[in-house]
């Protein structure tokens, strides 16, 4: 982060194009995570991970503006200002698979007169080819032991579909050997939806629609309740957000630099609704581990651990 410096993104994981190894950044993420003011302080991680190219890199750069702007009225911009914050873009061409880290860790006081510090994580990768599936089910799995809030970016029909390609196969054996509780908070953001009429966009629509698609039935196909019974059973929190589309600029343009007059209303009343929620102190959900909340020095070491499970 380097003090006068101005705050960015952090690649502090990454995956090797050529032999699919993982590397972690340990000075890259101490720098985050031993920062002075924040390296004590027991931590909340917020990560998005899911789809790719669905604009996970771009909701969280309304989340970052939240963080930095939440106690003006108008935190969501003016009509003309580009989004600046993790780098997203249009086209198909993937950035470097891995993880990163916002440089700035957010301090927000509890109801209790507490601080926690907030990290935000995005997650990056490509579904081509065979390989790189599994280097995003790892990406996948190392961003759910680390994170505890995990906002799950997807498409309706690929809600449970990503989960049990992602997690069944990859996160699940790992998780069975390391974690004797569960994990915090899990929530499905579902993008561009187009069916308000069914269920209405939001968090009550939402909720209907998950618990829908979550009702274990008897003719089901096996697999997949066991990925309905794993999900239940790894969080303590499951919620479900449906997001409308953002507008076709937003998903076609060329030169869409992120300004709100190119969104579509619905949307930014859905960012309006969902961010502040997201973020209220009382639903911040802070990293336990074996039931214990971690500290910002202490995940530094969880990292540390859980990489090397990848690195064979
Ligand atoms: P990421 O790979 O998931 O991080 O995706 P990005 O945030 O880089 O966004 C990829 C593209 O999708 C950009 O052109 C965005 O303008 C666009 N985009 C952002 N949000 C949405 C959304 O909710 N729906 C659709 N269809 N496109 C979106
Ligand atoms: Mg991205």
């Amino acid at each position: 982060m380097g003090r006068g410096s101005e705050p960015g993104p952090v690649q502090i994981v990454t995956v090797s194009k050529e032999d699919h190894s993982f590397s972690l950044d340990t000075e890259a993420l101490e720098r985050v995570l031993l920062a002075p003011e924040v390296r004590d302080k027991h931590v909340v991680v917020l990560s998005v991970a899911g789809a790719f190219r669905k604009g996970k890199s771009f909701i969280l750069d309304f989340m970052l503006r939240y963080m930095y702007r939440k106690s003006e009225s108008n935190w969501l911009g003016a009509e003309d200002e580009p989004l600046t914050g993790f780098s997203w873009r249009g086209g198909s061409e993937p950035e470097t698979t891995g993880i990163q880290l916002w440089s700035e860790v957010f301090l927000v006081e509890k109801r209790d007169g507490t601080e926690v510090a907030v990290v935000l994580m995005d997650t990056q990768g490509a579904f081509d080819t065979q390989s790189t599936v599994k280097d995003c089910a790892t990406i996948f799995a190392l961003s759910t032991m680390t994170s505890s809030m995990q906002v799950h970016s997807s498409r309706p029909c690929l809600l449970l579909q990503t989960h049990r390609l992602l997690f069944t196969e990859y996160g699940r054996l790992a998780m069975d050997e390391i974690f004797l509780k569960p994990f915090q908070s899990l929530m499905f953001l579902i993008r561009d939806w187009s069916f308000p009429y069914e269920y209405s966009y939001g968090f009550k629509g939402g909720s209907d629609f998950l618990d829908k698609r979550l009702q274990v039935k008897e003719a089901q196909h096996e697999e997949l309740q066991s990925v309905r019974e794993h999900i239940h059973s790894c969080f303590t929190s499951i919620s479900c957000f449906l997001l409308p589309h953002p507008g076709l600029k937003v998903a076609t343009s060329p030169s869409f630099r992120g300004q709100l007059s190119d969104v579509a209303p619905e949307f930014k009343e859905g960012l309006l609704t969902l961010i502040p929620t997201l973020f209220k102190p009382d639903n911040l959900a802070e990293k336990e581990i074996n039931g214990n909340k971690v500290t910002c020095r202490g995940l530094l070491e969880y990292f540390k651990a859980y990489i090397k499970i990848y690195q064979g």
